[in-house]
């Protein structure tokens, strides 16, 4: 490995990279069935979705993501309709109550979708997530294709708060061989850490928001503090809290991560009322 300052722009990136390029299939809508609800860890609930109408369901990439459509406040829930070449969808105005959420898992042998659910005050969907019963139906919106990161990037470097970890843990244990991975994974404390699977060539660091050191340029820091390969495609994925990002943007800014070389997505953002209509 060799270390790249920040000022060092890298010219792996910027020329001749290869690109992720989006996924193709239709984008559907479908009634799910809650099977069953687990606890993750103390701040982390699972919820397994599945039934008849998963049938056909596709899922590509590890951060795919549906939106799961909630009911109005009369109970009548409004889910988009299906654009008959599957392209899109077509969302009721004003939109239904709706929330993204990564795809987990989806196990084609026990035809199950998992989602994991960060469990916080005063959330729609965490509430859900914490209360509902098996037997529960629940309208899936999606996933749209996901960029799909090409195994040239052979070194990838994925940043993350407690929402993102889903989406990391399925990332590592999707990863293509002879793909190296740097995760570094920001959790509220050692109680939500997760058994993630680490083979030879990945590296998983995990850092504490509730350690009265972390800011929101620790992870940002942190990726300052990666040694990433001066010879090879390296790809930078990121997602999480919107302001906890914005040192991860200006990063990949200053050292030529152009698009199709790096995805970095704002989940949610810290005390507003809702993102989502
Ligand atoms: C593409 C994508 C994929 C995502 N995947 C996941 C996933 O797999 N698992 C997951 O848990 N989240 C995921 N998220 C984030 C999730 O959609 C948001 O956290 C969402 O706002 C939660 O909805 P809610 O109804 O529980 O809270 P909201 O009603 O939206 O928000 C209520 C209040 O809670 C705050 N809040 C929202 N989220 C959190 C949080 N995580 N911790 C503390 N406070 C919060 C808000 O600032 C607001 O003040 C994803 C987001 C995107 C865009």
């Amino acid at each position: 490995m060799v270390a790249m300052p920040p000022s060092d722009p890298q010219p792996p990136q910027a020329e001749h990279a290869p690109q992720a390029v989006p996924a193709e299939h239709p984008v559907r809508v479908r009634q799910l069935q809650v099977l069953r609800r687990e606890s993750v860890t103390p701040r982390m609930v699972r919820v397994v979705l599945g039934g008849a109408g998963l049938a056909g369901f596709e899922s590509h990439v590890p951060d795919e993501h549906v939106k799961l459509v909630f009911p109005d406040s009369d109970g009548v829930t409004r889910p988009p309709t299906e654009l008959p070449d599957g392209s899109s969808l077509e969302w009721p105005r004003p939109f239904p109550p709706n929330r993204e959420y990564t795809i987990r898992r989806y196990d084609r042998e026990t035809d199950e979708v998992w989602i994991d659910f960060v469990v916080h005050v005063g959330g729609l969907a965490s509430d859900w997530a914490q209360q509902v019963e098996p037997g529960t139906s629940v309208w899936v919106a999606g996933p749209r294709p996901g960029l799909v990161v090409p195994p040239e990037f052979t070194h990838q470097v994925l940043l993350a708060d407690h929402t993102a970890l889903p989406a990391v843990g399925r990332w590592l244990e999707e990863l293509p061989t002879g793909v190296d991975a740097q995760a570094v994974v920001a959790v509220p404390n050692a109680d939500e850490r997760q058994e993630l699977v680490v083979r030879p060539g990945v590296e998983v660091t995990w850092l504490h928001t509730e350690d009265p050191a972390f800011g929101t340029d620790s992870l940002g820091a942190a990726l300052e503090q990666l040694s990433l390969p001066a010879d090879r495609h390296v790809y930078l994925w990121a997602a999480g809290e919107a302001g906890v990002l914005k040192p991860v943007r200006r990063w990949a800014r200053a050292n030529g991560f152009a698009r199709g070389t790096c995805d970095i997505s704002g989940y949610w953002r810290a005390a507003r009322t809702s993102r989502l209509p």
